[in-house]
């Protein structure tokens, strides 16, 4: 349930070369930090590489709805922020 806070979007054409089409390669498992009912929880994300049919680029899926670099949803960043205010 958790899960839909988090999505995985494939990469819509290579910025490399613009080919639009990707082989599926590696896959990775990253936990993220969610809210839950108030409460800071781990979600597992499944990513995936591609790799550009035509220069041979790879690229990781993008996530969406949470932050990649500090691996917390939206929701949590803006959850903190606010909780942080408060003091
Ligand atoms: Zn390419």
């Amino acid at each position: 349930m958790h899960n839909s806070l988090i999505q995985t979007v494939p990469p819509h054409h290579c910025e490399t070369c613009g080919n639009q089409k990707f082989h599926k390669t590696e896959k990775k498992i990253q936990y993220y930090q969610a809210l839950s009912d108030g409460e800071v929880v781990f979600v597992e994300v499944k990513r995936r590489r591609y790799r550009c049919t035509g220069c041979g680029n790879k690229k990781w899926d993008q996530v969406s709805g949470a932050c990649s670099y500090k691996k917390k949803t939206d929701g949590l960043v803006l959850w903190e922020k606010n909780t942080r205010n408060r003091h």
